[in-house]
């Protein structure tokens, strides 16, 4: 890690050129301790390349601010013992929301990443979107007054919202409008803190390189498959958007010719054999043509009430129906996912959502198909696995993504300082 701290000159905020650094400067060394955890002065010197006599002064400062923690003398590498400043993890606060297709989570995190509220957690529907809207700043404006924390201590909110696209319309959910404002305007002008928002399954990615098994990797894919399925891509060690913030619809490439119609208007779309969703329509249909399975008795025989959930459950008891529904998932999702193997020479595919609680009964499908369909010395390459941050991967990326925000220079109006 090497930072250099910028030195241009302040625009329109009213700050002299060595006020604009000293605040830069600042935020090296926080961001520095944010990432790399307790520190000492050398160790700060070698990352921000800042004096050690001008560290001192700007940690001490930072002391008196309650941003920094001085936690005393560290263990000794040879020599003297260092003195070890940590970030204070309750200086700042983050708000995470995960929009999903059907579930919505929301949170305040610290800046430790935990959890310092509950995590609310309700059914709501994107495609009601007045009522869910309302629904949403309804339940944070109760969760903020609750936590009786500080309004000036919020450095933002990050929001995953599902990355479906409006067959009539052509809007993603990104770009919908509710009485004339997109829902990033929404957002500010209602809480007056800078927003972030992205699809889920790119938010889905930055959790999974903040937090889970994409630490530290270059070239990692994320499929999310919940509703649909959409791909999340870390290209390079950077999160790929495409020209317009679209790319990723994986859940949209063809693989049944004169196939199910999709929801985008298409037909034989991978998400009409390979998602949440077909894997719903498969369960129903294969139990009212006369297949035993415990999900009936799941369900208690209510079919239009089947979840992923109550599959999973079934595929987990070992029930041989719901293993082979998941199984032809998994056959499908692995031919769509050679060419993938074959266009990225991914380090590693992370298999989230709901559909990825099946575990080994789904990586096993897909490995044997990936086997069958891709040139075996690329495949080597490859890891597959589900993810083990589950469900809160989407809720821990949205915070991520507004920390990513706070230490990206060329971000103007969301800093730390
Ligand atoms: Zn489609």
């Amino acid at each position: 890690m090497n930072k250099k701290i910028l030195e241009k000159p302040a625009i329109n905020n009213g700050l002299s050129n060595i006020e604009y650094k000293k605040i830069h400067q600042k935020n090296a060394i926080i961001e520095y301790l944010y990432k790399m955890g307790p520190t000492s002065n050398p160790d700060i010197a070698r990352y921000t390349k800042m004096s050690s006599p001008t560290i001192t002064k700007l940690v001490q400062e930072l002391i008196d601010l309650g941003i920094i923690i001085d936690m005393g003398v560290g263990e000794s590498i040879g020599g003297r013992k260092p003195n070890l400043f940590g970030i204070n993890p309750n200086a700042r606060y983050i708000v995470g929301v995960d929009i999903d297709c059907r579930m919505v989570k929301l949170g305040i995190f610290n800046l430790a990443n935990e959890a310092v509220s509950e995590i609310v957690t309700y059914f709501g529907n994107v495609k009601d979107k007045n009522k869910m809207f309302t629904e949403l700043f309804s339940r944070l404006d109760d969760l903020l007054e609750n936590s009786h924390l500080n309004k000036e201590a919020f450095l933002g909110i990050g929001v995953s919202i599902p990355g479906l696209i409006n067959s009539k319309t052509g809007q993603t959910y990104k770009d919908v409008r509710i009485d004339e404002k997109t829902l990033e305007e929404l957002f500010r002008d209602h809480y007056k803190l800078p927003v972030i928002m992205d699809s889920d399954s790119r938010v889905m990615a930055i959790g999974e390189q903040a937090f889970g098994f994409a630490k530290n990797k270059k070239d990692v894919l994320c499929l999310n498959i919940c509703d649909g399925i959409g791909l999340g891509m870390i290209l390079n060690g950077s999160v790929y958007h495409g020209k317009s913030g679209l790319a990723g619809e994986f859940g949209h490439i063809n693989v049944v010719k004169d196939g199910n119609l999709c929801t985008c208007g298409k037909y034989g779309c991978l998400e009409t054999v390979a998602s949440g969703t077909a894997l719903i329509e498969q369960a129903q249909q294969g139990i009212k043509k006369g297949n035993a399975s415990l999900i009936s008795e799941i369900v208690n025989d209510n079919l239009d009430d089947i979840h992923v959930s109550d599959i999973i459950e079934a595929v987990n008891k070992g029930d041989i129906f719901a293993i082979e529904i998941i199984n032809k998932l998994g056959h499908f999702l692995g031919e769509a996912m050679a060419s993938l193997v074959h266009i990225f020479n991914p380090e590693m595919i992370i298999i989230g959502g709901k559909v990825a609680l099946a575990e080994d009964y789904l990586i096993n499908p897909i490995q044997n198909t990936l086997n069958k369909y891709t040139i075996s010395h690329i495949k080597k390459d490859t890891i597959v696995v589900t993810s083990e941050l589950e469900e809160r991967v989407k809720l821990l990326g949205s915070v991520a993504m507004v920390m990513n925000q706070v230490f990206d220079e060329s971000v103007e109006d969301l800093k730390f300082l």
